[in-house]
């Protein structure tokens, strides 16, 4: 086998996580190889469009704890390649102020000391204007919070990862996956070898774990990801300092709904629905569900009411979900050096940097650098072959 087929790594999947994971190890000077099932970019799997949150409000420690580190990494690329990808506007959490959600991302902003702003119903209007604060409910602003220009950011983690001499093979899918010492990897296209493989494969990760042994409990769902016009233009505008938002619960759902200020597409604000009906990655639009966007119209028409509340624009996305929607990574349980990052649950993308460098760590067989206790299989009593 030539040489060109043989590499220290090979990251199949070129979303987010395996794009960051590949880079990783090519700044760890490892011979990489980055596989990808369609041409780059492309809109079908988990990582497409222009924007997502990043912030540092969460129910847990574990996820602030690490986006300490993680904003570090996102401000290291855009220095590296000279390239804008955050914008900061701070996240406005809303929900029940008794209920446990609510309280749990508040305590999570306080007890880890996140630059933070509490509104009351008195100053609320002054603050967030175009907004109304359902009876009842409270309103916190992470104020480290804002957007990653996502479709950017991918261009740009996969440049960097070919300027250290990384290589990508798009349209190639992967059909076959042979454990060993070194593994071998069969794409559509050739057949390559590697010390380790990391499995970053999104809605499809079931399908190359299979060629392990290994199945995780994850659920594909399709989004639809809804932009709304400002019936006057600006009004929730990033220039305004329309901040993102996350409501926890409200009267419509007990799923989050959020949303973020209107910017990559003029005049209209990307307000989406925090779950989504099953799917086939390979059918996505065919899953003709909208009743996220019934939802959706309801609690634009009751608290958002600067916006006309039909969509005018639905794109597609998918998430992959865990029952705990936490992520997972880790090794292998059969073969230590085949490593996934899977089922990130609607909620990865700001992670990329860290996951990357996890992922990254557990391939060369590294201590990583975070307790991946919340993230391990373990919790689910992967099911895994007799035969293996
Ligand atoms: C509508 C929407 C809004 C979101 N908002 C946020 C947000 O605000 N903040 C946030 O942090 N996160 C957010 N997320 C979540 C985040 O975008 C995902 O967690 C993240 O993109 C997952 O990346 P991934 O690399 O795991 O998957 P993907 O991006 O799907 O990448 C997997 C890749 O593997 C490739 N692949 C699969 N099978 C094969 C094969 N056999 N051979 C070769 N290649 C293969 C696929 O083609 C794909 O390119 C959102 C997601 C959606 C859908």
């Amino acid at each position: 086998m030539s040489t060109e087929r043989e590499y220290e790594c090979i990251v199949i999947g070129a979303g987010v996580q395996g794009s960051f994971t590949a880079y990783q190890l090519a700044q760890r000077n490892k011979k990489t190889l980055l596989l990808e099932q369609f041409v780059l970019p492309h809109s079908r799997g988990s990582s497409h469009g222009q924007t997502r949150i990043i912030r540092k409000a969460y129910e847990q420690d574990f996820y602030t704890h690490i986006m300490e580190e993680c904003y570090e990494l996102w401000a290291q690329l855009e220095r590296e390649a000279g390239v804008k990808l955050y914008r900061q506007t701070g996240l406005l959490v809303m929900g029940p102020e008794n209920s446990q959600s609510y309280q749990l991302f508040k305590d999570t902003l306080q007890r880890n000391k996140v630059p933070m702003v509490i509104l009351n119903r008195d100053n609320f209007s002054q603050h967030i204007p175009h907004v109304n604060l359902a009876e009842g409910d409270g309103a916190v602003v992470d104020i480290t919070a804002g957007v990653l220009y996502a479709d950017r950011a991918l261009k740009t983690v996969q440049g960097q990862f070919q300027k250290l001499g990384g290589v990508i093979r798009d349209k190639e899918k992967v059909t076959d996956i042979k454990p060993g010492p070194v593994v071998t990897v069969s794409t559509s296209a050739g057949v390559y070898r590697a010390k380790s493989v990391v499995i970053t494969a999104g809605p499809w990760a079931n399908r190359l774990l299979a060629h392990t042994g290994l199945q995780l409990p994850l659920k594909v769902v399709k989004i639809n990801v809804c932009y709304w016009r400002e019936k006057v233009p600006g009004s929730y505008n990033v220039k305004q300092r329309f901040p993102c938002f996350l409501l926890t619960e409200g009267k419509e759902s007990k799923m989050h709904i959020y949303g973020l200020p209107s910017n990559e597409y003029p005049g209209l604000v990307k307000i989406c629905y925090h779950a989504g009906a099953e799917t086939d990655p390979d059918q996505r639009d065919r899953q003709t569900d909208r009743s996220d966007i019934d939802i959706l119209q309801r609690y634009i028409g009751r608290c958002l009411p600067g916006l006309i509340p039909e969509p005018a624009v639905v794109e597609s996305c998918m998430y992959t979900l865990t029952p705990d929607h936490h992520f997972v990574l880790d090794c292998h349980p059969v073969y230590s050096n085949i490593v996934f990052g899977a089922g990130f649950s609607g909620h990865g993308f700001k992670f990329g940097p860290i996951i990357g460098k996890l992922l990254c760590e557990l391939s060369l067989g590294e201590v990583p650098s975070y307790d991946l206790s919340p993230f391990r299989i373990r919790r689910f009593q992967a099911k895994t072959k007799s035969a293996l």
